[in-house]
Protein backbone atom coordinates (compact mmCIF):
# COMPACT_ATOMS: atom_id res chain seq x y z
CA UNK A 1 0.00 0.00 0.00
CA UNK A 2 1.51 3.64 -0.70
CA UNK A 3 2.44 5.05 2.64
CA UNK A 4 1.22 8.57 2.87
CA UNK A 5 2.00 10.85 5.61
CA UNK A 6 -0.80 12.96 6.68
CA UNK A 7 1.53 15.71 8.02
CA UNK A 8 2.98 16.03 4.32
CA UNK A 9 0.07 15.79 2.37
CA UNK A 10 -1.93 18.46 4.76
CA UNK A 11 1.36 20.65 4.70
CA UNK A 12 1.42 20.14 0.75
CA UNK A 13 -2.21 21.35 0.51
CA UNK A 14 -1.86 24.51 2.73
CA UNK A 15 1.72 25.44 1.44
CA UNK A 16 -0.18 25.27 -1.90
CA UNK A 17 -3.54 27.13 -1.13
CA UNK A 18 -1.09 29.56 0.36
CA UNK A 19 0.59 30.34 -2.46
CA UNK A 20 -1.95 30.77 -4.41
CA UNK A 21 -3.68 32.87 -2.26
CA UNK A 22 0.17 35.13 -1.86
CA UNK A 23 -0.15 34.99 -5.74
CA UNK A 24 -3.45 36.07 -6.70
CA UNK A 25 -2.95 38.96 -3.71
CA UNK A 26 0.20 40.13 -5.37
CA UNK A 27 -0.45 40.02 -8.70
CA UNK A 28 -3.51 42.33 -7.61
CA UNK A 29 -1.35 44.67 -6.44
CA UNK A 30 1.46 44.74 -9.56
CA UNK A 31 -1.74 45.29 -11.32
CA UNK A 32 -2.88 48.17 -9.04
CA UNK A 33 0.75 49.59 -8.90
CA UNK A 34 1.20 49.34 -12.59
CA UNK A 35 -1.98 51.18 -13.24
CA UNK A 36 -1.09 53.92 -11.12
CA UNK A 37 2.08 54.24 -12.87
CA UNK A 38 0.64 54.52 -16.24
CA UNK A 39 -1.58 56.91 -15.12
CA UNK A 40 1.68 59.11 -13.84
CA UNK A 41 3.55 57.93 -17.10
CA UNK A 42 0.19 59.12 -19.25
CA UNK A 43 0.15 62.18 -17.19
CA UNK A 44 3.33 63.22 -17.86
CA UNK A 45 3.69 62.99 -21.80
CA UNK A 46 0.14 64.53 -22.35
CA UNK A 47 1.78 67.21 -19.49
CA UNK A 48 4.80 67.98 -21.48
CA UNK A 49 2.65 67.95 -24.66
CA UNK A 50 0.71 71.21 -23.07
CA UNK A 51 3.85 72.79 -22.20
CA UNK A 52 4.88 72.87 -25.05
CA UNK A 53 2.54 74.16 -27.25
CA UNK A 54 2.20 76.69 -24.18
CA UNK A 55 5.86 77.89 -25.40
CA UNK A 56 4.92 78.65 -28.94
CA UNK A 57 4.25 81.56 -30.16
CA UNK A 58 1.64 82.47 -32.62
CA UNK A 59 2.49 85.77 -35.37
CA UNK A 60 0.14 86.49 -37.95
CA UNK A 61 -1.33 83.50 -38.67
CA UNK A 62 1.69 81.58 -38.59
CA UNK A 63 3.52 79.54 -35.25
CA UNK A 64 7.03 80.17 -33.89
CA UNK A 65 8.91 78.10 -31.71
CA UNK A 66 11.69 79.97 -29.71
CA UNK A 67 14.86 78.40 -29.91
CA UNK A 68 15.11 78.34 -26.11
CA UNK A 69 12.16 75.50 -26.45
CA UNK A 70 13.62 72.32 -25.70
CA UNK A 71 12.13 68.98 -28.05
CA UNK A 72 13.81 67.09 -25.49
CA UNK A 73 13.22 67.22 -21.20
CA UNK A 74 12.38 63.92 -18.75
CA UNK A 75 12.52 61.22 -20.99
CA UNK A 76 9.83 62.83 -23.61
CA UNK A 77 10.66 63.54 -26.89
CA UNK A 78 8.38 66.08 -28.64
CA UNK A 79 7.89 66.24 -32.44
CA UNK A 80 6.00 68.48 -34.46
CA UNK A 81 3.85 67.69 -37.88
CA UNK A 82 2.02 69.87 -40.17
CA UNK A 83 -1.56 69.53 -41.06
CA UNK A 84 -1.46 66.52 -43.55
CA UNK A 85 0.75 64.82 -41.03
CA UNK A 86 4.76 65.45 -41.80
CA UNK A 87 7.58 65.81 -39.42
CA UNK A 88 8.27 69.06 -39.52
CA UNK A 89 10.42 69.72 -36.40
CA UNK A 90 12.00 68.39 -33.51
CA UNK A 91 12.76 64.68 -33.00
CA UNK A 92 11.35 60.83 -32.66
CA UNK A 93 13.37 58.19 -30.73
CA UNK A 94 15.40 55.52 -33.02
CA UNK A 95 13.26 52.90 -34.51
CA UNK A 96 10.29 54.85 -34.02
CA UNK A 97 7.79 53.88 -36.51
CA UNK A 98 7.07 56.58 -38.43
CA UNK A 99 4.39 55.42 -39.89
CA UNK A 100 2.19 55.84 -36.61
CA UNK A 101 -1.10 57.60 -37.05
CA UNK A 102 -1.65 60.82 -35.63
CA UNK A 103 -4.57 60.80 -32.86
CA UNK A 104 -5.49 63.49 -31.17
CA UNK A 105 -6.29 63.54 -27.41
CA UNK A 106 -5.55 59.71 -28.02
CA UNK A 107 -2.76 57.38 -25.89
CA UNK A 108 -1.07 55.30 -27.81
CA UNK A 109 1.27 52.37 -26.88
CA UNK A 110 4.24 51.72 -29.25
CA UNK A 111 5.84 48.35 -29.37
CA UNK A 112 9.70 48.76 -31.67
CA UNK A 113 11.77 45.40 -31.20
CA UNK A 114 13.72 46.28 -28.57
CA UNK A 115 11.59 49.37 -27.03
CA UNK A 116 8.10 50.09 -26.33
CA UNK A 117 6.83 53.94 -26.01
CA UNK A 118 4.02 55.78 -24.45
CA UNK A 119 2.80 58.12 -27.25
CA UNK A 120 0.36 61.17 -26.79
CA UNK A 121 -1.03 63.00 -29.69
CA UNK A 122 -2.60 66.68 -29.63
CA UNK A 123 -3.82 68.42 -32.77
CA UNK A 124 -4.20 72.43 -32.51
CA UNK A 125 -5.58 74.96 -34.49
CA UNK A 126 -4.31 78.24 -35.44
CA UNK A 127 -4.05 81.00 -38.05
CA UNK A 128 -7.12 80.77 -40.46
CA UNK A 129 -8.52 76.79 -39.90
CA UNK A 130 -4.72 75.74 -39.96
CA UNK A 131 -3.81 72.06 -38.10
CA UNK A 132 -0.22 71.81 -36.10
CA UNK A 133 0.27 68.44 -34.55
CA UNK A 134 1.98 67.89 -31.43
CA UNK A 135 3.15 64.45 -30.36
CA UNK A 136 4.85 63.32 -27.81
CA UNK A 137 6.69 60.14 -27.07
CA UNK A 138 7.89 58.91 -23.53
CA UNK A 139 9.93 55.92 -23.81
CA UNK A 140 8.38 53.40 -20.82
CA UNK A 141 11.06 51.57 -21.57
CA UNK A 142 12.83 52.31 -18.52
CA UNK A 143 8.88 52.29 -16.36
CA UNK A 144 9.27 48.14 -17.99
CA UNK A 145 12.69 47.45 -16.70
CA UNK A 146 11.35 48.66 -13.08
CA UNK A 147 8.16 46.63 -13.48
CA UNK A 148 10.16 43.92 -14.54
CA UNK A 149 12.71 43.98 -11.20
CA UNK A 150 9.90 44.21 -9.21
CA UNK A 151 7.96 41.21 -10.88
CA UNK A 152 11.29 39.72 -10.29
CA UNK A 153 11.63 40.37 -6.57
CA UNK A 154 8.10 40.14 -5.68
CA UNK A 155 8.35 36.22 -7.13
CA UNK A 156 11.50 35.52 -5.10
CA UNK A 157 9.81 37.39 -2.07
CA UNK A 158 6.66 35.04 -2.76
CA UNK A 159 8.59 31.41 -3.29
CA UNK A 160 10.63 32.52 0.15
CA UNK A 161 7.46 33.18 1.65
CA UNK A 162 6.00 29.83 0.55
CA UNK A 163 8.77 28.14 1.87
CA UNK A 164 8.58 29.85 5.11
CA UNK A 165 4.87 29.53 5.71
CA UNK A 166 5.20 25.86 4.55
CA UNK A 167 7.80 24.85 7.15
CA UNK A 168 6.00 26.73 9.91
CA UNK A 169 2.94 25.12 8.67
CA UNK A 170 4.64 21.80 9.09
CA UNK A 171 6.55 22.28 12.40
CA UNK A 172 2.87 23.23 14.04
CA UNK A 173 0.92 20.19 12.48
CA UNK A 174 3.82 18.17 13.80
CA UNK A 175 3.44 19.29 17.06
CA UNK A 176 -0.64 19.24 16.39
CA UNK A 177 -0.50 15.74 15.27
CA UNK A 178 2.41 14.42 17.90
CA UNK A 179 -0.56 12.96 20.50
CA UNK A 180 -1.40 10.68 17.57
CA UNK A 181 2.05 9.56 17.09
CA UNK A 182 2.27 8.86 20.89
CA UNK A 183 -1.08 7.15 20.44
CA UNK A 184 0.21 4.67 17.63
CA UNK A 185 3.59 4.02 19.02
CA UNK A 186 1.70 3.29 22.55
CA UNK A 187 -0.85 1.21 20.51
CA UNK A 188 1.61 -0.92 18.45
CA UNK A 189 3.54 -1.60 21.64
CA UNK A 190 0.73 -3.21 23.39
CA UNK A 191 -0.24 -4.80 20.79
CA UNK A 192 3.63 -6.36 20.10
CA UNK A 193 3.63 -6.98 23.38
CA UNK A 194 0.67 -8.25 24.02
CA UNK A 195 -0.15 -7.33 26.83
CA UNK A 196 -3.58 -6.09 27.16
CA UNK A 197 -3.05 -4.41 31.12
CA UNK A 198 -0.91 -1.76 29.77
CA UNK A 199 -2.88 1.32 28.76
CA UNK A 200 -2.58 4.85 26.15
CA UNK A 201 -1.55 7.60 28.36
CA UNK A 202 -4.36 9.73 28.45
CA UNK A 203 -3.97 13.58 27.50
CA UNK A 204 -4.54 16.28 30.04
CA UNK A 205 -6.28 18.73 28.26
CA UNK A 206 -9.98 17.54 27.46
CA UNK A 207 -9.72 17.85 23.25
CA UNK A 208 -10.15 15.17 20.56
CA UNK A 209 -6.89 12.99 21.63
CA UNK A 210 -8.27 12.77 24.90
CA UNK A 211 -11.49 11.48 23.82
CA UNK A 212 -8.99 8.97 21.21
CA UNK A 213 -7.06 7.51 23.82
CA UNK A 214 -10.48 7.15 26.00
CA UNK A 215 -11.94 5.04 23.40
CA UNK A 216 -8.74 2.86 22.89
CA UNK A 217 -8.27 2.53 26.23
CA UNK A 218 -12.04 1.42 26.57
CA UNK A 219 -11.31 -0.99 23.85
CA UNK A 220 -8.45 -2.33 25.19
CA UNK A 221 -10.77 -3.26 28.49
CA UNK A 222 -13.57 -4.69 26.61
CA UNK A 223 -10.87 -6.98 24.96
CA UNK A 224 -8.98 -7.87 27.86
CA UNK A 225 -12.21 -8.74 29.43
CA UNK A 226 -13.05 -11.28 26.64
CA UNK A 227 -9.61 -12.88 26.61
CA UNK A 228 -9.89 -13.00 30.40
CA UNK A 229 -13.12 -14.69 29.60
CA UNK A 230 -12.01 -17.46 26.85
CA UNK A 231 -8.81 -18.05 29.04
CA UNK A 232 -11.12 -18.48 32.39
CA UNK A 233 -13.50 -20.99 30.26
CA UNK A 234 -10.32 -23.07 28.59
CA UNK A 235 -9.15 -23.36 31.87
CA UNK A 236 -12.23 -24.07 34.01
CA UNK A 237 -12.91 -26.63 30.80
CA UNK A 238 -10.02 -28.47 31.14
CA UNK A 239 -10.04 -28.83 34.85
CA UNK A 240 -13.61 -30.52 34.51
CA UNK A 241 -12.19 -32.93 31.89
CA UNK A 242 -9.60 -33.99 34.33
CA UNK A 243 -11.04 -35.64 36.50
CA UNK A 244 -13.47 -38.18 34.44
CA UNK A 245 -10.26 -38.49 31.50
CA UNK A 246 -8.28 -39.89 34.94
CA UNK A 247 -11.12 -42.37 35.30
CA UNK A 248 -11.35 -43.31 31.62
CA UNK A 249 -7.49 -43.87 31.87
CA UNK A 250 -7.44 -46.14 34.57
CA UNK A 251 -10.36 -47.94 33.56
CA UNK A 252 -9.30 -48.63 29.94
CA UNK A 253 -6.41 -50.03 31.86
CA UNK A 254 -7.92 -51.98 33.88
CA UNK A 255 -9.99 -53.43 30.66
CA UNK A 256 -6.59 -54.13 29.33
CA UNK A 257 -5.45 -56.66 31.93
CA UNK A 258 -9.37 -58.29 32.16
CA UNK A 259 -9.89 -58.40 28.46
CA UNK A 260 -9.32 -61.95 27.14
CA UNK A 261 -10.09 -61.85 23.02
CA UNK A 262 -7.07 -60.08 21.01
CA UNK A 263 -9.93 -57.77 19.39
CA UNK A 264 -11.15 -56.29 22.72
CA UNK A 265 -8.03 -55.56 23.74
CA UNK A 266 -7.09 -53.92 20.38
CA UNK A 267 -10.22 -51.66 20.80
CA UNK A 268 -9.64 -50.80 24.43
CA UNK A 269 -6.18 -49.54 23.09
CA UNK A 270 -7.68 -47.67 20.81
CA UNK A 271 -9.64 -45.64 23.70
CA UNK A 272 -6.43 -45.61 25.94
CA UNK A 273 -4.77 -43.94 23.18
CA UNK A 274 -7.50 -41.39 22.66
CA UNK A 275 -7.35 -40.67 26.39
CA UNK A 276 -3.92 -40.16 26.32
CA UNK A 277 -4.07 -37.50 23.51
CA UNK A 278 -7.21 -35.59 25.69
CA UNK A 279 -5.09 -35.79 28.49
CA UNK A 280 -2.06 -34.22 26.73
CA UNK A 281 -4.47 -31.84 25.17
CA UNK A 282 -5.36 -31.05 28.57
CA UNK A 283 -2.29 -30.44 30.41
CA UNK A 284 -1.38 -28.28 27.28
CA UNK A 285 -4.40 -26.06 27.30
CA UNK A 286 -3.95 -25.66 30.97
CA UNK A 287 -0.14 -24.60 30.70
CA UNK A 288 -1.04 -22.25 28.11
CA UNK A 289 -3.63 -20.20 29.99
CA UNK A 290 -1.74 -20.23 33.04
CA UNK A 291 1.50 -18.89 30.55
CA UNK A 292 -1.27 -16.39 29.47
CA UNK A 293 -2.24 -15.16 32.79
CA UNK A 294 1.30 -14.00 33.26
CA UNK A 295 4.45 -14.29 35.46
CA UNK A 296 2.65 -13.15 38.68
CA UNK A 297 1.93 -16.89 38.89
CA UNK A 298 5.02 -19.17 38.67
CA UNK A 299 7.27 -20.16 41.12
CA UNK A 300 10.09 -18.72 39.52
CA UNK A 301 13.70 -19.70 41.06
CA UNK A 302 17.15 -20.16 39.80
CA UNK A 303 18.19 -23.02 38.64
CA UNK A 304 20.79 -24.88 36.69
CA UNK A 305 19.68 -24.89 32.94
CA UNK A 306 22.32 -27.05 31.97
CA UNK A 307 21.06 -29.79 34.39
CA UNK A 308 17.70 -29.51 33.23
CA UNK A 309 18.36 -29.65 29.77
CA UNK A 310 20.84 -32.52 29.87
CA UNK A 311 18.36 -34.63 31.68
CA UNK A 312 15.86 -34.29 28.94
CA UNK A 313 18.10 -35.26 26.40
CA UNK A 314 18.73 -38.43 28.61
CA UNK A 315 14.71 -39.06 29.12
CA UNK A 316 14.39 -38.78 25.19
CA UNK A 317 17.27 -41.13 23.99
CA UNK A 318 14.66 -43.93 24.53
CA UNK A 319 12.53 -42.72 22.32
CA UNK A 320 14.85 -41.30 19.69
CA UNK A 321 16.60 -45.10 19.89
CA UNK A 322 13.33 -46.41 18.81
CA UNK A 323 13.52 -44.70 15.18
CA UNK A 324 17.19 -45.62 15.53
CA UNK A 325 18.31 -41.46 15.57
CA UNK A 326 21.40 -40.20 17.45
CA UNK A 327 21.09 -37.16 19.58
CA UNK A 328 24.05 -35.26 19.60
CA UNK A 329 24.22 -32.77 22.78
CA UNK A 330 26.52 -29.61 23.03
CA UNK A 331 25.46 -28.15 26.69
CA UNK A 332 27.40 -25.95 28.35
CA UNK A 333 27.66 -26.71 31.85
CA UNK A 334 27.28 -24.26 34.92
CA UNK A 335 24.66 -22.06 33.27
CA UNK A 336 22.09 -21.10 35.72
CA UNK A 337 18.34 -19.36 34.48
CA UNK A 338 15.79 -17.47 36.78
CA UNK A 339 12.74 -18.98 35.66
CA UNK A 340 10.43 -21.56 36.19
CA UNK A 341 11.99 -25.23 35.04
CA UNK A 342 9.23 -27.33 35.09
CA UNK A 343 7.54 -24.95 32.11
CA UNK A 344 11.19 -24.60 30.46
CA UNK A 345 11.46 -28.61 30.46
CA UNK A 346 8.54 -29.29 29.03
CA UNK A 347 9.63 -26.40 26.04
CA UNK A 348 12.92 -28.44 25.64
CA UNK A 349 11.10 -31.77 25.73
CA UNK A 350 8.31 -30.45 22.72
CA UNK A 351 11.16 -28.99 20.37
CA UNK A 352 13.17 -32.37 21.27
CA UNK A 353 9.96 -34.96 20.91
CA UNK A 354 9.12 -33.10 17.66
CA UNK A 355 12.79 -33.37 16.44
CA UNK A 356 12.51 -37.13 16.56
CA UNK A 357 8.69 -37.26 15.92
CA UNK A 358 9.36 -35.07 12.64
CA UNK A 359 12.93 -36.43 12.07
CA UNK A 360 13.58 -39.05 9.82
CA UNK A 361 14.44 -42.98 11.06
CA UNK A 362 18.50 -43.27 11.17
CA UNK A 363 18.56 -39.83 11.02
CA UNK A 364 20.70 -37.15 13.57
CA UNK A 365 19.19 -34.51 15.96
CA UNK A 366 21.79 -31.62 17.43
CA UNK A 367 20.66 -29.85 20.57
CA UNK A 368 23.08 -26.92 21.58
CA UNK A 369 22.45 -24.89 24.80
CA UNK A 370 25.11 -22.29 25.00
CA UNK A 371 25.50 -19.24 26.89
CA UNK A 372 25.87 -16.02 25.36
CA UNK A 373 26.46 -12.85 26.36
CA UNK A 374 23.71 -11.78 28.60
CA UNK A 375 21.39 -14.56 27.31
CA UNK A 376 21.30 -18.48 26.91
CA UNK A 377 21.27 -20.02 22.92
CA UNK A 378 19.66 -22.81 22.43
CA UNK A 379 19.51 -24.81 18.82
CA UNK A 380 17.18 -27.98 18.18
CA UNK A 381 18.24 -29.05 14.33
CA UNK A 382 17.00 -32.53 12.79
CA UNK A 383 17.32 -33.78 9.08
CA UNK A 384 13.99 -34.40 9.16
CA UNK A 385 10.86 -33.89 6.98
CA UNK A 386 11.01 -30.19 7.20
CA UNK A 387 8.57 -27.38 6.95
CA UNK A 388 7.32 -25.67 3.71
CA UNK A 389 8.32 -22.13 3.85
CA UNK A 390 4.89 -20.56 3.33
CA UNK A 391 3.60 -22.93 6.80
CA UNK A 392 6.73 -21.37 9.08
CA UNK A 393 4.98 -18.89 10.53
CA UNK A 394 1.76 -20.87 11.30
CA UNK A 395 3.09 -23.42 13.00
CA UNK A 396 3.47 -21.01 16.50
CA UNK A 397 -0.75 -21.10 15.85
CA UNK A 398 -3.04 -22.82 18.31
CA UNK A 399 -3.99 -26.05 16.68
CA UNK A 400 -1.79 -25.56 13.40
CA UNK A 401 -0.68 -28.96 12.18
CA UNK A 402 1.39 -29.21 8.76
CA UNK A 403 0.18 -32.29 7.74
CA UNK A 404 -3.08 -33.16 9.85
CA UNK A 405 -3.62 -36.94 8.97
CA UNK A 406 0.12 -37.34 10.60
CA UNK A 407 -0.13 -37.49 14.59
CA UNK A 408 -4.18 -37.75 14.72
CA UNK A 409 -4.41 -40.87 16.10
CA UNK A 410 -1.65 -40.57 18.70
CA UNK A 411 -0.55 -38.09 20.88
CA UNK A 412 -0.50 -34.95 18.39
CA UNK A 413 -2.46 -32.06 19.43
CA UNK A 414 -1.28 -28.90 17.25
CA UNK A 415 -0.68 -27.13 20.76
CA UNK A 416 3.28 -27.98 21.10
CA UNK A 417 4.60 -25.20 19.74
CA UNK A 418 2.60 -22.51 20.50
CA UNK A 419 2.94 -23.74 24.18
CA UNK A 420 6.49 -23.35 23.69
CA UNK A 421 6.20 -20.10 21.86
CA UNK A 422 4.21 -18.48 25.31
CA UNK A 423 6.70 -20.17 27.73
CA UNK A 424 9.40 -18.29 25.78
CA UNK A 425 7.89 -15.27 25.58
CA UNK A 426 6.88 -15.12 29.72
CA UNK A 427 10.61 -15.93 30.26
CA UNK A 428 10.98 -12.30 28.32
CA UNK A 429 12.69 -14.62 25.75
CA UNK A 430 12.22 -15.14 21.67
CA UNK A 431 11.91 -18.31 19.28
CA UNK A 432 12.29 -18.75 15.71
CA UNK A 433 12.69 -21.39 13.07
CA UNK A 434 14.33 -22.12 10.09
CA UNK A 435 13.53 -24.95 7.85
CA UNK A 436 13.61 -26.48 4.25
CA UNK A 437 10.92 -29.26 3.12
CA UNK A 438 13.13 -32.52 2.72
CA UNK A 439 15.79 -31.69 4.46
CA UNK A 440 15.35 -30.70 8.34
CA UNK A 441 14.54 -27.77 10.55
CA UNK A 442 16.13 -25.93 13.36
CA UNK A 443 14.54 -24.21 16.30
CA UNK A 444 16.38 -21.04 17.79
CA UNK A 445 15.47 -19.89 20.96
CA UNK A 446 17.09 -16.99 23.29
CA UNK A 447 16.41 -16.61 26.89
CA UNK A 448 18.06 -13.22 28.96
CA UNK A 449 19.63 -13.70 31.86
CA UNK A 450 19.21 -12.10 34.70
CA UNK A 451 22.29 -10.27 36.34
CA UNK A 452 22.02 -12.53 39.34
CA UNK A 453 21.47 -16.05 37.37
P1 LIG B 1 2.02 -31.27 16.99
O1 LIG B 1 1.35 -31.81 18.18
O2 LIG B 1 1.24 -31.45 15.74
O3 LIG B 1 3.45 -31.68 16.87
P2 LIG B 1 3.18 -28.69 17.42
O4 LIG B 1 2.56 -27.40 17.83
O5 LIG B 1 4.26 -29.23 18.25
O6 LIG B 1 2.00 -29.69 17.23
O7 LIG B 1 3.74 -28.47 15.96
C1 LIG B 1 2.93 -27.85 14.99
C2 LIG B 1 3.32 -28.35 13.61
O8 LIG B 1 4.63 -27.88 13.27
C3 LIG B 1 3.42 -29.83 13.50
O9 LIG B 1 2.18 -30.42 13.20
C4 LIG B 1 4.40 -30.02 12.36
O10 LIG B 1 3.74 -29.95 11.14
C5 LIG B 1 5.31 -28.82 12.48
N1 LIG B 1 6.59 -29.16 13.17
C6 LIG B 1 6.92 -28.91 14.44
N2 LIG B 1 8.18 -29.32 14.70
C7 LIG B 1 8.66 -29.85 13.55
C8 LIG B 1 9.92 -30.41 13.15
N3 LIG B 1 10.96 -30.53 14.00
N4 LIG B 1 10.05 -30.82 11.88
C9 LIG B 1 9.04 -30.68 11.00
N5 LIG B 1 7.83 -30.15 11.32
C10 LIG B 1 7.65 -29.73 12.57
Amino acid sequence: MKEQSIKWKVTLWYTFVVSVILSIVLAGMLFFIQGLENNAAKEEVSGKAAEFFGKIKFVEGEYQIPDEVKFYEDGVLISVYSEGGVPVEGSIPEEFPIETTLKDGCYQHIDGTKNKWLVYDSAHNYGDGKTLWIRAVSTTYGFEMVAHEIIAAVIVLLMLLTVFLGVIGYIMLSKALRPVETICREAGEISRGEDLSKRLTVPEVRNEMYRLSEAFNQMFDRLEESFETERQFASDVSHELRTPLAVIHSQCEYMLEECKEEHERQEVQIILNQANRMITLISQLLTISRCEIGSDQFHMEVFDFSFMADMVVDTLQESAGQKEISIEHKIEAGIHFYGEETLLMRMLMNLIENAIFYGKNDGHIKVSIQKREGYIEGIIEDDGIGIAQENLSKIWKRFYREDKSRKSSTNGTGLGLSMVKWIIQIHGGKIWAESEKGVGSAFTFVLPLRKES
